[in-house]
């Protein structure tokens, strides 16, 4: 029986294990993750703006995979590759295989500044959705009990770095959380005067959508209260403020949400990389001189049609995990492995309320069509009918009385710092 062994219970990893899942008397299949949880990234902003709660978004990836009896899930990390004898290492055992598929997503990059991340941390992982929602909630809290007006004022600034698509969920997250969720809630401060800043060091926000619709995204961010600035590359980061071109900002809550690099293992490989670091993969997903190894998802680089690389989007990671498993299947048929060929479905972004963008090609939606196409798309892709009925219900709920439920300020943030986040 071959052995396959999947590294990331990722949207790539996971849409592998469940095909391969399905031959329980060909493959023997082990999954390994650093995490016991699937995460699904898409509504992280909402767990960090106190929209939703972490077990909203994430489920044990051992209770997804336990009707497969031929799938056995460990907890761990690969550390290398030992690629003359086939063999997994991982932080505690070295696991042989016959396939490997590498699904371990990417972190953000701070561009060569890796010291601005305890200033700014990026929105990847559960323990900083967690901890982002510290601070903006603390920031609140600080600002209450604070006489001095511009010491106030500080803690009632926000800076968002990176205007794609997790940056304008945010911002427009912390807009609507300011103007509906905390107004009647203080007493000394007034939550709508809070200054929230997206930075954007290129020329417009979500430049991956047609400028029409960017510029609908920007009015929909300024109804919002949010400043948008494109244009503006952030120069220094510090615990006081951030500096943009040559403008100080001060404020203590600057959120990261720009620039992509690989995780670390790539950088042990010796394989191809490109300028992120992603693993460059042939035609079949596999590493160019290893043919029984797979990469998929946000670690690999595979180009599109256009000659450009496949963006990091669950919709491209869990068809690679899709044609890998499905590849590897028919070479066990003895049938020739089929080339990757990427499906675009189209693309959405939030804004806030009845506030999105659309984008299937020829048919383009903003305001509460996208909206509302956004949120079915996003329940029907969630894992789990008690994710799916739960966030629904919270949903709901929160567009009627626009409350945000989550609004707990835990003191963690020792955690998230002893924690490295690769
Ligand atoms: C905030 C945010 C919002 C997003 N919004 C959207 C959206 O609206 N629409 C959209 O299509 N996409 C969105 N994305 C992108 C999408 O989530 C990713 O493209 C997708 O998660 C990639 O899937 P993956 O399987 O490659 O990696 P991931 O989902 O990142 O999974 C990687 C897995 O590998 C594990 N892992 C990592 N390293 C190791 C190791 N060394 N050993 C063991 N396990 C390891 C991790 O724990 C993780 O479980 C968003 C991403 C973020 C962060």
């Amino acid at each position: 029986m071959k052995h396959i062994v999947i590294v990331g219970g990722g949207f790539a990893g996971l849409q592998a294990a469940k095909i391969l899942g399905k031959y329980k008397n060909t493959f023997k299949v082990t999954l390994l993750d650093k995490n016991n949880h699937h995460l699904f990234q898409p509504l992280l902003y909402q767990v960090a703006t106190a929209g939703l709660s972490q077990s909203d978004i994430a489920v044990p990836i051992r209770s997804i995979l336990s009707k497969f009896r031929n799938i056995s899930v460990l907890q761990g990390t690969a550390t290398d590759i030992d690629f003359e004898n086939n063999r997994l290492i991982t932080d505690y055992k070295n696991i042989d295989f016959d396939y490997l598929i590498l699904a371990c997503g990417v972190k953000h990059s701070y561009f060569g500044n890796s010291d601005w991340e305890k200033f700014a941390p990026g929105l990847k992982t559960l323990e900083q959705a967690m901890e982002i929602r510290r601070r903006i909630l603390s920031a609140f809290e600080k600002a209450e009990r604070e006489q001095n007006l511009s010491k106030r004022k500080k803690y009632q600034t926000f800076v968002v770095v990176g205007g794609g698509p997790t940056g304008v969920e945010l911002a427009g997250s912390i807009g609507e959380m300011t103007r509906y969720a905390l107004v009647k809630d203080f007493r000394s401060i007034d939550p709508k005067l809070t200054r929230i800043i997206l930075i954007e060091a290129g020329e417009r926000i979500l430049s991956s959508f047609n400028p029409n619709q960017s510029s609908r995204a920007t009015r929909d961010l300024e109804k919002l209260g949010v400043q948008v600035w494109t244009s503006s590359p952030v120069s220094t980061i510090d615990d006081t403020g951030i500096m943009v071109d040559n403008e100080r900002i001060e404020t203590e809550t600057v959120l990261w949400a720009a620039g992509i690099s690989a995780t670390e293992l790539n950088n042990r490989l010796g394989v191809d990389l490109n300028r992120h670091g992603q693993i460059i993969v042939q035609d079949d997903l596999s590493i160019k001189n290893h043919n029984n190894i797979f990469v998929a998802g946000d670690q690999a680089c595979f180009c599109g049609k256009d000659g450009n690389p496949l963006p990091c989007l669950s919709p491209v990671a869990i068809q690679q995990g899709t044609n890998i498993a499905k590849n590897i299947v028919r070479e066990n048929k003895k049938l020739s492995r089929k080339k990757f060929k990427y499906r675009n479905k189209g693309a959405m972004a939030t804004i806030g309320k009845s506030k999105a963008i659309a984008d299937f090609g020829f048919l383009k939606f903003q305001g509460f069509t996208a909206w509302f196409l956004w949120l079915f798309v996003h329940i029907y892709f969630i894992t789990g009918f008690n994710n799916r009925f739960f966030i629904f219900i919270k949903w709901c709920t929160s567009y009627i009385t626009n409350k945000k439920g989550a609004r707990i300020i835990l003191n963690n943030s020792w955690r998230f710092f002893d924690k490295k986040t690769d």
